[in-house]
């Protein structure tokens, strides 16, 4: 669609472009309503079943074991650094993290207000360019869990392995990174992910949660976000976002129709090895990060000549490459290649690359 640009956002995202047109199509007349999804009760029968359908098929992608329950919150991910430790830990616990980048520091400092935070690891002095090798660290056996970041969205940072916490319940901030891949879900006792990078439109985080660690909220937890009730009422003791929903549920079709999540792993890490490739290959570009823990979905990189970077991001937005720019706190490039990226936008980016060291290197 020429109307459409290859868009590098880190979240919200790029979507499959056959579900925008699906819920376009859709929009005002739904599953023969005369009614846009938006304006369906949640307790419809119809809406009922549209949610029960996403979740579902989510469980088909990921193959969600029988003992883990799937909610569908609000209040995003950043919402969840503090609905975790209410829903697990209670008053004067212990909780173990990985630190490994900015958002793992982001919910040490939100944990911090329910529990004693303790960072096993601490990769800042680094400038958070590498995970710990596994094994390198030792988990605290009372810790009520360990949370720890998948990927890092900001340095584009990425686990190549899942760390082995024993009886210690792992918890996995999986924002820019689930469905990228395949994964084991029952190593895990806690995932939550924002919605906005593999999943939808911002509005929805989606916690899937082992069942021995539902009901134990402390108290003080808002309703809303107390993993018991939220099961109880299948994620709806409240309005929830409804269009955000069914968005999510077309997307995870997407992503099964695509073959689920061994070919969407297989396409990023083809993505992610051209991009890369090209930059290891290049004097003028550069990636700061260990090469065995580089993010699939967020690749920062930086050019020799820092003066230019505002006209690469401008003229590569001209080309159609938009929101290149690295995040705010980190300066340099980052190109986010999410799930919805074709192969053919992150050639796109690499022969735009070219052309720019060629004029300007
Ligand atoms: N964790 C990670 C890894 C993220 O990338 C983000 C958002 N960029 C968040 C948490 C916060 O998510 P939200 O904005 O949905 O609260």
């Amino acid at each position: 669609n020429p109307m459409r640009v290859y868009n590098f956002s880190a979240g919200p995202a790029m979507l499959p472009e056959p579900v925008l047109a699906q819920a376009q199509a859709e929009l005002l007349d739904w599953n023969g309503s005369g009614m846009s999804v938006m304006e369906v009760s949640h307790r419809s029968k119809e809406f009922v079943a549209c949610a029960a359908e996403a979740e579902a098929t989510l469980r088909e992608v990921m193959e969600i074991p029988d003992n883990y329950k799937v909610l569908f919150l609000q209040g995003g991910a950043f919402g969840q650094f503090a609905g975790v430790p209410m829903n697990l830990s209670a008053e004067g616990d212990e909780v173990d993290f990985l630190l490994t980048g900015d958002w793992s520091a982001k919910g040490i400092k939100e944990a911090a207000k329910y529990v004693t935070t303790n960072a096993l690891v601490d990769e800042k002095p680094g400038n958070y360019t590498k995970v710990p090798p596994a094994g390198s660290y030792q988990v605290n056996p009372n810790a009520a869990y360990l949370h720890y970041t998948p990927n890092e969205t900001i340095r584009g940072v990425e686990f190549g392995y899942v760390p082995d916490t024993g009886d210690v319940p792992l918890v996995a901030d999986l924002s820019s990174t689930i469905l990228s891949r395949p994964m084991d879900v029952s190593k895990f006792g806690v995932i939550f992910a924002g919605a906005q990078k593999n999943m939808g439109p911002s509005g929805m985080c989606v916690v899937i949660v082992r069942d021995d660690l539902i009901g134990r909220a402390r108290t003080i937890t808002p309703s809303p976000w107390d993993y018991a009730q939220m099961a109880a009422a299948d994620s709806m003791l409240n309005t929830p976002p409804t269009f955000g929903w069914y968005l999510l549920g077309l997307v995870y079709k997407w992503v099964q129709a695509q073959g689920g999540l061994t070919a969407m792993g297989e396409r990023n890490k083809a993505k992610a090895d051209a991009l890369y490739g090209f930059i290891d290959g290049s004097d003028f570009y550069s990636n700061p990060v260990q090469p065995d823990s580089r993010s699939w979905m967020n690749v920062p990189f930086l050019i020799a000549k820092p003066e230019l970077d505002k006209t690469f991001v401008a003229q590569a937005a001209d080309a159609g490459l938009t929101n290149l720019a690295g995040h705010r706190s980190v300066g340099g490039m980052r190109a986010s290649i999410y799930n919805a990226m074709p192969l053919e936008g992150v050639q796109a980016l690499i022969d735009f690359m070219k052309e720019f060291e060629r004029t300007n290197g």
